[in-house]
């Protein structure tokens, strides 16, 4: 069905002046106010200036951001994305020399899509030949994800690949892109960076990131409210949509449901989409087979575990920005024995990196890899040592609460039927696999004799032996607990 055009922003960005001066804080808030300029919109979105990032940063602390989307979206009764970029001194400077502060923009990144990304944006001022840089600043993207800072490897580098060549083409044949891989190896980081670079090829792009866990709670609060109408419009007027962790949407049928209509709509419309998930599409489970082969019907890449070689490329890239912000000093072999002892993700490297920085400028002490063996230890032994005290029950339950959808309260009950037993037997497996507490603390724990919980941790072993099903679910529902617990 096609959607009707939502009516001009800027008469209802007028009236929200208007309005807004009735509306407490009212000296404060207009006193910002002053500092931000319409620009223009497109559709759903419209666009502000705002004079210098000292200003954006305080109506985004004080919250007027959201007061003003607000106020546009009860104006016109549409979902609103609002875009803020941000001037530099430089513009500031002009506009207080001159009285007509108004710039006209001349977007000199190639809107055509055919090179390769131009990250910096320049504008004319109108009158005056000056060029002022400006900072865009898209709401929805962490500026440290960017292509700049992404270290390629054998492990990402196909992934990297297909991502530059989406930044030339977009919405062409790698649409919709899909990335998979375990935790903390680059997904997010290599999908904003898309965003960021088609964003800042053209400002007016609307690129808009969110995690699947957002898109479902944003659904059903539409649905508690609603407000339907104002969620589908929300997301199927954007130009590319980034979605972060799509395996949070299983067992999740009406938000299924509802991404696969957007998906439609945006795909019928040549718009680019790019999904995270933590496993190849296939094996999503209890995901419905039709948003499943649409998932697949662009490209499909993975980031696997990285070499110890890209991890020093990562680390080192780390440590210099670590230095810009902290003097502390560790050698190369230093970040040599990082890379090389810590496997498991980037984060857990990042970390790290971070504890023994601190440690040298805290302690003013020379770092020595056998110092660092000692202070890492943890890290390093992490799977033995660390997980299994740092590992609570409640943690456990409530993973396995969530991925078998059975409340935690039924799980300790004793009720006999048949899901709830199996999830109870696999919250017991997972709590003698994962963590020092004995059978009778378990049992204290599920309010059961201890006998009960060793004869089901003997049964749900058999049947894991034999059932590859539930032997997948259980290495899943571990690395669930393991990120939970990080
Ligand atoms: P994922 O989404 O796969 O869980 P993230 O994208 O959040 O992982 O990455 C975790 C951390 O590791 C982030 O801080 C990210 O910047 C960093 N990182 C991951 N891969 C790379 C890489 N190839 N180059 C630089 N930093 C990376
Ligand atoms: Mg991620």
């Amino acid at each position: 069905m096609p959607i009707a055009p939502p009516p001009s922003l800027k008469s209802a960005w007028m009236k929200a002046i208007k309005n807004l001066a009735d509306h407490p804080p009212t000296q404060d808030f207009l006193f910002w106010l002053g500092g931000i300029s319409f620009k223009d919109e497109k559709e759903n979105t419209i666009s502000f200036t705002i004079k210098n990032n000292f200003i954006y940063k305080t109506i985004i602390n004080k919250g007027y951001d959201k007061l003003i989307q607000k106020k546009l979206e009860e104006l016109i009764n549409i979902s609103v994305i609002c875009q803020w970029i941000v001037l530099d001194g430089e513009e500031e400077k002009r506009s207080k020399e001159e009285d007509t502060p108004k710039i006209t923009e001349e977007i000199k990144s190639d809107t055509s899509f055919k090179n390769t990304p131009n990250l910096k944006i320049e504008t004319i001022a109108s009158g005056k030949t000056t060029i002022s840089k400006i900072t865009s600043i898209n709401p929805t993207l962490n500026n440290k994800y960017t292509f700049e800072n992404f270290i390629v490897g054998d492990n990402n580098r196909f992934a990297y690949n297909t991502a530059i060549s989406i930044t030339n083409r977009p919405g062409e044949e790698q649409n919709p892109c899909l990335i998979y891989g375990p935790v903390g190896l680059g997904k997010t980081h290599l999908m904003q960076s898309i965003g960021q670079a088609l964003y800042q090829k053209n400002t007016k792009y609307k690129v808009v990131y969110l995690t699947a866990e957002t898109f479902l709670n944003e659904f059903q609060e539409a649905l508690k409210t609603q407000e339907q109408y104002k969620f589908k419009n929300k997301y199927r007027y954007v130009d590319v949509l980034l979605i972060d962790d799509i395996h949070d949407l299983q067992n999740k049928e009406a938000t299924q449901e509802e991404l696969f209509h957007t998906f439609e709509a945006l795909y019928n419309s040549g718009k680019q989409m790019i999904f995270t998930c933590d496993k190849p599409p296939k094996e999503l489970k209890n995901f419905t087979e039709r948003l499943k082969s649409r998932f697949e019907r662009g490209v499909v890449v993975s980031i696997s575990q990285p070499s110890w070689e890209t991890r020093f490329e990562i680390i080192k890239q780390n440590y210099k920005n670590y230095q810009t912000l902290v003097p502390a000093y560790l050698s190369d072999s230093v970040l040599r024995f990082i890379a090389k002892n810590i496997n498991s993700n980037i984060r857990v490297l990042e970390s790290a990196l971070k504890t023994l920085a601190n440690y040298n400028y805290s302690m003013n002490k020379e770092i020595t890899p056998e110092l660092a063996h000692t202070l890492l230890e943890d890290f390093i032994d992490k799977k033995k040592k660390k997980n299994r005290k740092d590992i609570s029950l409640e943690t456990i339950l409530e993973v396995v609460s969530f991925y078998y959808e059975i409340e935690e309260e039924n799980i300790t009950s004793p009720s006999r039927s048949s899901d709830v037993i199996m999830a109870r037997k696999i919250f017991i497996y997972l709590a003698r696999h994962m963590t020092n507490y004995s059978t009778p603390q378990i049992g204290i724990f599920l309010e059961r004799h201890h006998t009960s919980v060793l004869n089901a941790e003997k049964s749900i072993k058999k049947e894991i032996k034999n059932d590859n099903i539930l032997a997948e679910q259980i290495k899943e529902l571990i690395n669930k607990v393991q990120e939970k617990s990080l």
